[in-house]
């Protein structure tokens, strides 16, 4: 059978969907389709990989939230495993090096931490993501899809198309500072959505630039080697407030994160003379080379971390000031 418009239209009909509470169908198939167009429509994709993006979690909690908070509870994983294993499927999964068995043995990985554990990203049918790249034929799957599965919500589901969720709460989250969250305020799928916002936006107040060494490395698809790291412990504190966070390269995360230096009240990074016997690599400056150095700071005071955060790192690890 040729895979063309006609094929695709009449295969979102066939989408599956599970019987929630109360014996009401809840079309978290559908929902995901929807969802991972969007990422295309917002143009997020580049090419046909899409893997369990925060932007993508992000809108699959607007829809499952403003369409029915009764019944659309379920975590995207669910959709994104088990679409990919009907036989004619239009949706592939690609597991990450070393993971194919468990992909292929058929073990379940319908939850978020195994999702991201075992799988790189999920892919459409070439053919299908050609369609969805050209407006014209986005629309008619859209349109198909929002008059098999939302009959009732089609305007609703229109206008929602125009949000930028992600964007949205980055830009949000910005305007507070961050936030703090008690622990019962947020499911896992919204944390993950948050937490990354929160990340997100503090390697921009930091110019993508790690504020121990200076080191910026953006790639192409803007993944970048500086982490959005928390001066006090999120598991402990709940803080995602930016004055409790750093950008840190990888290496100097995992430094700060043990101890092995501390920044004091000027800013300046302070490592104990005692702790560390290094050899640098050619060419580059060891990490004691730094003491007593300024740190990278955002441009806004507003967002400089803050004194009360720091003195709880020296304490925590006895560095002295
Ligand atoms: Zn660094």
């Amino acid at each position: 059978m040729r895979k063309d418009l006609d094929y695709y239209l009449n295969q979102i009909q066939k989408l599956r969907v599970s019987p929630g509470p109360g014996g009401i169908k809840a079309p978290y198939q559908p929902l995901l389709l929807l969802s991972l167009i969007e990422t295309i429509e917002q143009g997020l994709v580049l090419k046909n990989e899409f893997p369990l993006s925060p932007e993508l979690i992000a809108i699959f909690i607007k829809y499952r939230t403003k369409l029915s908070s009764t019944y659309y509870q379920a975590d995207i994983a669910q959709p994104f495993y088990h679409m990919s294993k009907k036989s004619d499927s239009f949706w592939h999964l690609t597991p990450k090096p070393g993971h194919e068995e468990v992909l292929a043995s058929g073990g379940p990985l319908n939850k978020l931490n195994k999702l991201r554990d075992n799988i790189l990203y999920g892919y459409f049918d070439e053919e299908l993501f050609e369609l969805l790249l050209s407006p014209i034929s986005r629309n008619a799957l859209i349109s198909k899809l929002l008059d098999t599965w939302f009959p009732d919500k089609i305007d609703q589901i229109r206008s929602l198309l125009q949000v930028h969720e992600f964007e949205q709460l980055q830009f949000k989250l910005k305007e507070k500072g961050g936030a703090i969250y008690t622990t019962d305020q947020v499911d896992d799928l919204e944390h993950a959505v948050r937490d990354a916002a929160f990340r997100k936006n503090l390697i921009s107040l930091y110019d993508h630039r790690c504020a121990f060494c200076h080191v910026r490395i953006v790639s192409y698809n803007s993944q970048n080697i500086v982490d959005g790291a928390h001066i006090k412990p999120f598991s402990k504190f709940r803080d995602n407030r930016y004055t409790n966070g750093l950008a840190l390269c990888k290496n100097h995360h995992w430094a700060f994160d043990r101890g092995w230096f501390g920044i004091d009240n000027q800013y300046r990074i302070t490592i104990p003379h005692d702790r560390l016997t290094e050899e640098s690599a050619i060419e580059s400056r060891s990490m004691q080379d730094f003491n007593g150095e300024q740190i990278v700071l955002p441009e806004q005071k507003d967002f400089y971390p803050s004194q009360e955060a720091l003195t709880w790192h020296r304490q925590a690890w006895k560095i002295a000031s």
